[in-house]
């Protein structure tokens, strides 16, 4: 397998802002709890009733959980579990759980990340690659860039021969609301060196994650 460089390869400044951790939030959390309250009011609701006094708080720390990838980095998250190793066959992590939520509408995004990558003498614990995964997924996100943030993430990490990415997902922006549409899902993918290059090496990824496994 030899060494490409994939065209689609993005700027190191846009990398860079991609991988960047976002600023302490400059409102507190009692700012942030009667943000809430106020949109109960608006919604119709009385917000000192019984059921709803502590929603305030709950909403927002469940928000909180929902982002707190803004407060990763990637060397925290890695914490230096980049190995040498001579090998150049793909590695790939099938069927990671993906919870995310939607830019848009602050609603969940529900699905499947299958990544793949082909060592130029570096390789990552496995574990760390769904970490990867999760660190941009709690995140207010749009499945296209949350596919291209994890591509980005390896190929700057490990100047791999080749990462490529699939996302799987359904939004309930799609299902709950607009056009209501249960069961539809959306497929995302970021290709990277020789994934992007070579439809062998494509394909084989791609059979690769379509394949199911005897074991389930
Ligand atoms: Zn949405």
């Amino acid at each position: 397998m030899t060494l490409s460089i994939s065209p689609e390869l993005t700027s190191a400044e846009q990398v860079l802002s991609s991988l960047a951790t976002q600023a302490k939030p400059k409102v507190t959390d009692a700012e942030m709890m009667q943000a809430v309250r106020t949109l109960l009011i608006g919604l119709g609701e009385d917000p000192d009733r019984e059921g709803l006094k502590d929603t305030p708080k709950r909403v927002m720390k469940a928000l909180q959980f929902l982002t707190k990838g803004y407060h990763e980095s990637l060397d925290e998250l890695l914490n230096g579990a980049v190995f040498t190793e001579d090998a150049n066959e793909m590695v790939l992590v099938r069927d990671i759980d993906i919870f995310s939520s939607c830019e848009h509408h602050i609603l969940p995004i529900i699905g499947r990340a299958h990544v793949a990558y082909i060592p130029n003498g570096k390789v990552i614990g496995l574990s760390k690659v769904a970490r990867i995964c999760e660190m941009y997924a709690r995140r207010l996100q749009v499945q296209e860039r949350l596919t291209f943030q994890i591509a980005d993430a390896l190929q700057r990490l490990l100047k791999p021969q080749g990462v490529a990415v699939v996302i799987e997902a359904t939004h309930m922006c799609m299902v709950m609301r607009g056009v209501q549409k249960p069961g539809s899902w959306t497929v995302t993918s970021a290709m990277r060196g020789v994934f992007a290059d070579d439809a062998r090496t494509r394909e084989e990824f791609m059979n690769l994650i379509r394949h199911k496994p005897s074991f389930s």
